[in-house]
């Protein structure tokens, strides 16, 4: 049986046509409108050309934000324009076939669980921990291989949990969430801090700060601490330790046997893993006295998202 996922985020919608052993088959891709409807026009636009090309029985779509444990409805997603909409409905009308919609920490967790870091009989774990360190934090929880999604849909929102009282503003209008610390964005936050404290040093990346002003990413900053350069590893380091320390915090909650870190930061392991490690058993509750979860870095990378959103909606028509 062949599906369709569909990977809807802040400035384009990938869609994929994806076989049962997780293996994608083709492609699609449009710019991600702002207003709804036209949103919607797009979304089923890469699925009516790949439905025209593969016989295909269902559509998964992955999103970053709050869905309905029914999963049919988006009650809101802070970078795309709907606030309790019926979208999987509005779709499959659409579309003409069935639809179903899921957070898309939870879609790539899945997919990470059926056929990446997570799959495998080394891997299995009663209880993962999934968290995709990117522009900020997004995270899921299986438990018994199963999506743990709370009473409402929107757990666990892991990146908005208070590690720091009164720390960096995050837009969600709180102070000191975790992904204020631990991100991409989290990187340039804390470069500039290190370049605030530190104006005389005459480093590469000062250098690129003063030459892309403001248009520093987290990527910039992986690639010069990869290249050694001091602020960049300082950077590094304070990722590994927020990770870490975060990963700790929720362990006292959730207990995890398996933790698998994704995202886009994820590509840099090498650079924060071995010391996020360490530090979460520094730091762990009775950490002497019990098994550490295991941290692994996920495998499947971008695709993790259609992977799952298909995977998603292959078990809901079958
Ligand atoms: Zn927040």
């Amino acid at each position: 049986m062949l599906t369709i996922g569909v990977d809807v985020g802040g400035t384009s919608v990938r869609a994929a046509v994806v076989d049962s052993d997780g293996a994608i088959l083709d492609t699609a891709r449009a710019a991600t409108p702002g207003q709804d409807r036209a949103l919607e026009a797009a979304i089923v636009g890469v699925i009516d050309e790949l439905s025209a090309r593969h016989a295909v029985s269902a559509v998964g779509v992955a999103l970053a934000g709050f869905v309905t444990p029914d999963r049919r409805t988006v009650r809101f997603a802070p970078h795309l324009p709907w606030r309790d909409v019926r979208v999987a409905d509005r779709l499959a009308q659409r579309c003409t076939l069935p639809v179903v919609i899921e957070h898309d920490a939870n879609a790539a967790a899945l997919a990470e669980r059926r056929f990446g870091a997570a799959s495998g009989s080394g891997a299995r774990a009663r209880s993962t921990l999934f968290v995709a360190l990117g522009t900020g934090i997004g995270a899921a929880l299986l438990i018994d291989g199963k999506l743990y999604r709370g009473a409402h849909g929107v757990a666990p929102e892991l990146g908005h949990i208070r590690v720091m009282p009164d720390g960096r503003a995050c837009p969600c209008g709180k102070r000191g969430c975790w992904e204020r610390y631990c991100s991409g964005t989290a990187l340039v936050t804390t470069l500039v801090e290190l370049l605030a404290s530190d104006q005389g040093a005459s480093t590469n990346l000062t250098r690129l700060a003063s030459v892309e002003a403001r248009g520093i990413t987290g990527r910039h900053v992986a690639t010069a601490a990869r290249d050694g350069d001091p602020l960049g590893r300082q950077a590094m380091a304070e990722l590994a330790r927020w990770l870490g320390e975060g990963l700790a915090l929720i362990a006292d909650v959730y207990d995890p046997e398996l933790v698998v870190i994704g995202g886009g930061v994820s590509g840099s392991a090498p650079l924060f893993l071995d010391d996020a490690r360490e530090h979460y058993a520094r730091v762990l509750t009775g950490g002497q006295h019990r098994p550490l979860a295991r941290i692994r870095t996920a495998q499947l990378g971008e695709e993790a998202g259609v992977i799952g959103a298909a995977e998603i909606a292959r078990e809901a028509v079958s």
